[in-house]
Order: structure tokens, then C-alpha cells, then sequence
């Protein structure tokens, strides 16, 4: 168990709103003291040095064990999520076999124990048997295992019918359907947001109209299944275009029951980085070669994601959303590929991003560029995804409570690193951010009491 002083620190603590300088100290794992510092005594201490917060929540994670342990492993995937200062990581089910069985999950939990790790391991069941979209998978059972939702993320739920009965059963367990909206009647053979970059690139179009059609079908069932099931719940992950973010906008506003996430590379990076143009989203304008902003070979394999990257408008919206309450989470949608799967022409590679180390940084280069306060980009990334989870899978509480079992986070914003082969723990290196140099390094994550990631 961890012993552990920090002084002199910027505190933040998202379930109370407060935030500053003060004093942590942590004994045998239990967070004994916190003390806020006042007057003389905070002298010199601002919120761009060493920030302490709860650890962080990631509701979508892809750690690739069972099936493809060369991508990533329950274990490189833990030490990578504890590099990225994640202490409760939620695993999406499209391993292979696909988590739509018990003996699955209880799989990954032997894995997720035996790599000694302190994060926190949950995961979703499908919704679907094996994924196939077919039938509803063994709802109840998975249910009674423990999983924390259910979802064939990597695939939407494409039928309307299936969906309305996944939301019954979850809603009747108390649990969310997690669901990647996507029409594939529209994606197929997509590679890139459908725009002026992939027109000029000679990219097929991926429109927006496939995500936010997806999603209008999903709040339409889910109208009408709260009627006879109240507790039933909706979470839309990794939502991308404005369109999108409108409808759910406008749904909680109706009252419905649905939450969402966007994720860090959908609020800082767009498809001008398919052209070559490396600047966040919220430096660039409208023409990556008209505004001279090209730094690199076009058709970079590591940008192909789903959803994809989108226009510059789609990415402020995202920024609005996090914002404004209608995006509840910053979610990773960490992705990693082998190389094998990614370093391949740019429409043959596989769709993903491993994000779980750089979430952070690309949030802070947000909050650095003065779009997001510094409370509310921590609030996204812990008591935002805690409250979509529920008590039943944060029984702790994601704040800075004296006397709790130490779940921490202890970054220093004013070190940079940079994103390397080296310095990713994941096993996936595919990632557009490579060579790129981001702010707040990751000193300490704890997680449970124990040291999950040390620089030390
Ligand atoms: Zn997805």
C-alpha cells in the first residue's frame, strides 16, 4: 500500500466544484488528508503546475484479449490506461470470442487480476450473440455476472427491432445500451467524412447523415420503450458531428433518458490531418492548402477511426457539447492495431486510434488554448462518466474524500512529453499524434491504494 505527499499542489475535485492549492497526503493507501490551502500559504501555487484529481473513468476502451493479445492484452492495455491516469476502465465486447457469455467476462477478469494491476476492470456484454446482430444475446445472464451495459460497439445495433428489445431487458436490469450509431446503409465502402477534404483527396464519403440518422432511429425507440420501462437508458458513444449532438441535445431537453460521449480526437483533430495538415481543430480554419497548413504525407493509416474524422464545425460542436451537459464523458475509443493491420493503404486499414495515453494531453492542449476550464475537462473525464455508469459500478466516491482508498491522478501540466514507440506502454503505437509533443505528464496514477503508474 502507498505512502505518498504531495505538496504545493493545484486540487481539483469535480464532486464538490472546487478547486486549488492545497496539500494531499496519502497513507497505507487511504487518502488521509486533504488540505486547501488559503492566503500566504497558496502564494505561487496556480493550476498550471502539478494538478491533483480523482483518477479518471474511461467508458470505451479496447483492450484486445481474447483474440488479438499482439494488438493489446488486458494487461499492457491496464499498464497503458494507468500511463493515461485511468483508474476504472470499461472494455467493450468485440474481442474474439465476443463478450456475449459469462465465461468471457470471467475470462477478462482472470486476465485483468492476474496482471496485478489496481485499475479497475468492467466491460460491457453484447447485445447481440456474437456480435452477429442476429439475436439478443444471453441479456440476463451477462446481467448477473456483473457486466456494466451492453453494447456491439465496433458494429451499431442495426436492427430497429433488436434494439427496442435490448433496451427493454437492460432497462429492466438496470442497465444502458451502449450503441455506436452508424447506418451502414451509408458507410459502405466509406473512408473518409464526406467533404471537401475527401473530394479533394479522391476519398469515398462518410457522411454525417449516417451518424446522426442512426441516432435520430435510436432516441425514436427509446421514446417509446420508457414508456412501458422507465429504468430503460441509452448511451450514445463516441458521437461526432453536430448534427448528432443536436438531436441528444434536444432529447435531454424532451427529458428522455440518454447520455453520450465524445471522444478527444473528435474535439481536436479533423479531416485536414487526412490531407497532411497537423493543427488542432481549433487553430485551423477552412482550407488546409490554401491556408499553406500541410506538414505531412497525406493518407496517414492512423487516422482512419469510425466514426471518422469530421469538419471543423463538427469539432467545435463537440467542444459546445462538452461545454453545455449534452456530452456527459470524454470517452477514448483507445483502439489499438498491430501494425500488421494498420500500415496498409489508407481505405484497407483497420478503423482505430489508441488514445488512452493521450487523452489527457489533448484535453489540456484544449484547456491550455482557454476553450475548456480545467474543472470541467477533470468533471468529463471522472464524475461525468461515474454518473453515466451508476453507484452500482463507482461505489467509491470520484472526489477527493478523505479517509477513501487513494484514486488519484498527479499530472504536471507544465512538462510536456512526447508521444513516441518509446513512451506508449499500449501496445498499439497507432496513433496521428506520434512525434507530437503534449502538455501534462503523468507523475502518478493510483488507483485503489496501490501505485498504478509511477514516473519514479
Ligand atoms: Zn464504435
Amino acid at each position: 500500500m502507498t505512502d505518498l505527499d504531495i505538496s504545493r499542489a493545484w486540487l481539483v475535485d469535480p464532486a464538490t466544484g472546487r478547486e486549488g492549492p492545497g496539500d494531499v497526503v496519502v497513507r497505507d493507501g487511504r487518502l488521509e488528508a486533504v488540505t486547501w490551502l488559503e492566503a500566504a500559504d497558496a502564494e505561487g501555487i496556480d493550476e498550471r503546475g502539478v494538478v491533483v484529481a480523482p483518477g479518471f473513468i474511461d467508458l470505451h476502451a479496447h483492450f484486445r484479449e481474447p483474440g488479438n493479445e499482439d494488438a493489446e492484452t488486458i494487461a499492457s492495455g491496464l499498464a497503458a490506461a494507468a500511463h493515461g491516469g485511468f483508474t476504472t476502465v470499461c472494455l467493450m465486447p468485440n474481442t474474439t470470442p465476443a463478450l456475449d457469455d459469462p465465461a468471457v467476462l470471467a475470462r477478462v477478469r482472470g486476465a485483468a487480476e492476474a496482471s496485478g494491476s489496481p485499475v479497475r476492470t468492467l466491460a460491457y456484454g453484447a447485445v447481440t450473440a456474437g456480435r452477429a446482430g442476429e439475436t439478443l444475446a444471453a441479456l440476463g445472464e451477462l446481467a448477473d455476472a456483473g457486466v456494466a451495459g451492453f453494447s456491439d460497439d465496433g458494429a451499431p445495433v442495426g436492427s430497429a427491432a433488436l434494439l427496442r428489445s435490448a433496451l427493454a431487458y437492460a432497462g429492466g436490469v438496470g442497465l444502458a445500451v451502449v450503441d455506436h450509431a452508424e447506418d451502414a446503409a451509408q458507410t459502405a465502402g466509406a473512408e473518409a467524412n464526406d467533404g471537401f477534404v475527401a473530394t479533394v483527396l479522391g476519398l469515398r464519403g462518410w457522411p454525417a447523415a449516417a451518424e446522426e440518422a442512426a441516432v435520430a432511429r435510436d432516441l425514436a425507440i427509446l421514446a417509446e420503450v420508457v414508456r412501458d420501462v422507465p429504468a430503460a437508458r441509452l448511451h450514445l458513444t463516441h458521437l461526432s458531428t453536430a448534427g448528432s449532438l443536436d438531436l441528444v441535445r434536444r432529447a435531454k431537453a424532451a427529458g428522455l433518458p440518454v447520455t453520450c460521449d465524445v471522444t478527444p480526437h473528435h474535439l481536436a483533430l479533423t479531416d485536414e490531418w487526412l490531407a497532411g495538415a497537423r493543427r488542432w481543430a481549433w487553430e485551423a480554419t477552412s482550407d488546409p492548402w490554401g491556408d499553406g497548413a500541410i506538414t505531412a504525407a497525406p493518407f496517414d493509416p492512423s487516422l482512419r477511426v469510425n466514426p471518422p474524422l469530421r469538419a471543423l464545425s463538427d469539432a467545435a460542436a463537440c467542444r459546445e457539447a462538452l461545454l453545455d451537459g449534452t456530452a456527459d464523458a470524454v470517452a477514448t475509443d483507445h483502439a489499438p492495431h498491430t501494425q500488421v493491420d494498420k500500415e496498409v493503404e489508407f481505405g484497407l486499414a483497420a478503423n482505430g486510434i489508441s488514445g488512452i495515453e493521450t487523452a489527457l494531453g489533448v484535453l489540456l492542449a484544449a484547456v491550455d488554448a482557454g476553450l475548456v476550464p480545467l474543472l470541467r475537462a477533470i468533471e468529463l473525464l471522472t464524475t461525468g462518466p461515474a454518473g453515466v455508469l451508476g453507484r452500482r459500478f463507482v461505489d467509491r466516491s470520484v472526489g477527493l474524500v478523505e479517509g477513501a482508498a487513494a484514486d488519484l491522478v498527479v499530472f504536471d501540466r507544465s512538462e510536456a512529453w512526447t508521444v513516441s514507440d518509446e513512451t506508449l506502454v499500449s501496445r498499439g503505437t497507432n496513433t496521428p499524434l506520434l512525434g507530437r509533443s503534449l502538455p501534462g505528464r503523468v507523475l502518478a496514477t493510483i488507483a485503489d491504494g496501490r501505485v498504478a503508474w509511477s514516473t519514479d
